[in-house]
């Protein structure tokens, strides 16, 4: 009997080490959850890294808990994390992906690494995979494996979906081995990205930098028809929309709106990234703060920061600076009962982003460049009485399909901090007005949508080739 692989570099589950001894927790993001329909059936498996470096005396047991799960792990050395992961993957890929090309280190040393742990995947997979089964690959830590694994397993299917943007040519072209790269993602049947702008720059990609024929979104790579398409993911809406009737959540509401009782919210959440626009965000409220007075002690920015990837020296740079431009905004405009900004630099447990997504009156959302934006659809999936304004950038993968956002460009400060002016104004008929189709967007196209959609395109994919042979 055939069955679905799934791999991404990281397993969905937490491990957590104290003195040697290992704790396993599932973890619940929104992937996880939608590809908990197909991982946890029969004989299915996900394939990935448990997300720490575990001592080899350990290895073979947890490697039997994770199997218990339907998880296999990937072990990685230390090396291996700093090279591939935080050097290739975070160094070179994130930033030209992100449009951030000047924060690219094209070391030589990342790249080995990058090819040899795509290679210690490619053997895990050989591992499992029999001809007939389904593999679907995740994300730009494994842009390689596809076509490592096509070349042992000429016949099955393979998916790629890739979660962040796909840059434009002229910057794709920049990284020394892109030809390598578009080669490895060739070896999937189907490749996904979440807009259409995305999957137009891989194939002008394809076309520009490798001899192969392509019309329209299919290219033949040695008679094999392969085709990039458009799969906006979505987020488990029912999860948002339970959790706002939540007691817990109900709970901390009622502590909100005690705490804020003559002030308006701005809610903003991303993990520490140059890609987020955090620092123009900043800007963009201080000026709101200096062109609308009357606004001082009537609105708070609530602002989350998710400490990520802090030890990459460009991260902990834009931590400081952020710092230290919340300080000088706090201390500029504070008044003896009020400060503008409520600053986090830590996570939260889902019910305190709900209560926060709820209460809310504005959701800013800012990127740079984002493949798709998921906490817009949170705060958006969150308003289950259609009120609310959701500032979205149109950098955002997110902004394709939430057209009934502020849309604002990030760069223009003048503009979000216009768009927050008219966003706290707005009245409740046109925020339903907006906030109504949003809703039915992100609840249709949820993520067990986007996982059905793409598993029924590969099969067509497959059948279309076979018919073609
Ligand atoms: N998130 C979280 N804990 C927090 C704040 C945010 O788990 O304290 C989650 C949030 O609910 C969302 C995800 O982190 O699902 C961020 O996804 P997004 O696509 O917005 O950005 P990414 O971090 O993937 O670039």
């Amino acid at each position: 009997m055939s069955k679905t692989i799934i791999v991404s570099n990281r397993l969905p589950v937490k491990i957590t080490e104290k003195e040697g001894e290992y704790l396993l927790n599932p973890s619940e993001g929104g992937l996880a959850t939608g590809l908990g329909s197909i991982y946890r059936q029969g004989y299915n498996i996900w394939i990935g890294w448990p997300g720490i470096e575990v001592h080899e005396d350990a290895q073979p047991g947890i490697r039997e808990q994770l199997g218990e799960m339907n998880l296999m792990p990937v072990y990685l050395t230390q090396e291996e994390i700093n090279n591939y992961y935080e050097g290739f993957s975070n160094e070179v890929l994130w930033p030209v992906f992100h449009y951030m090309a000047v924060y690219a280190r094209y070391d030589q040393v990342y790249w080995d690494f990058y090819y040899q742990v795509n290679s210690k995947f490619r053997d895990a997979i050989l591992e499992v995979a029999e001809p007939g089964d389904v593999i679907w690959i995740h994300d730009y830590q494994l842009l390689l494996l596809p076509g490592m694994v096509r070349t042992s397993l000429p016949d099955v299917a393979i998916g790629y979906f890739q979660h962040i943007p796909f840059p434009s040519f002229e910057l794709f072209r920049l990284i020394p081995w892109r030809a390598e790269i578009l080669e490895g993602m060739l070896g999937a049947d189907l490749l996904g990205f979440h807009t259409f702008d995305d999957s137009h720059h891989f194939l002008n990609a394809v076309t520009r930098l490798l001899p192969v024929n392509a019309s329209s979104n299919v290219v033949l790579v040695n008679d094999r028809a392969v085709v990039a398409e458009t799969f906006p993911m979505g987020i488990d809406n029912n999860k948002f929309e339970l959790l706002s009737s939540d007691p817990e959540v109900l709970k901390q509401l009622e502590s909100l709106r005690e705490n804020f009782q003559h002030t308006h919210m701005v809610l903003s959440i991303d993990r520490l990234d140059y890609s987020k626009g955090i620092i123009q965000r900043l800007d963009a409220f201080e000026l709101f703060l200096q062109l609308y007075p009357e606004y001082i002690e009537k609105v708070v920015l609530y602002m989350i920061v998710v400490p990520s990837r802090d030890t990459v020296p460009k991260y902990k740079e834009l931590k400081e600076t952020i710092d230290r431009i919340v300080g000088g905004i706090n201390a500029r405009f504070r008044t003896m009962n009020w400060h503008p900004i409520n600053y986090f630099y830590r996570s939260f447990p889902v019910e305190t982003l709900s209560a926060l997504y709820n209460f809310a009156d504005v959701g800013l959302v800012t990127p740079m460049r984002d493949g798709m934006n998921l906490v817009s659809k949170e705060y958006i999936a969150s308003r289950i009485n259609n009120t609310g304004v959701l500032i979205l950038s149109e950098m955002a993968g997110a902004s394709k399909e939430l057209i009934d956002a502020l849309i604002v460009n990030p760069n223009n400060i003048g503009a979000i901090a216009r768009a927050l002016y008219e966003a706290l104004n707005m009245p409740e008929e046109e925020q339903a007005r907006r906030m109504k189709p949003m809703r039915q967007v992100v609840s249709k196209f949820n993520i067990a949508h986007w996982v059905k959609l793409f598993m029924a395109r590969l099969q067509e994919v497959k059948l279309m080739q076979q018919s073609m042979l």
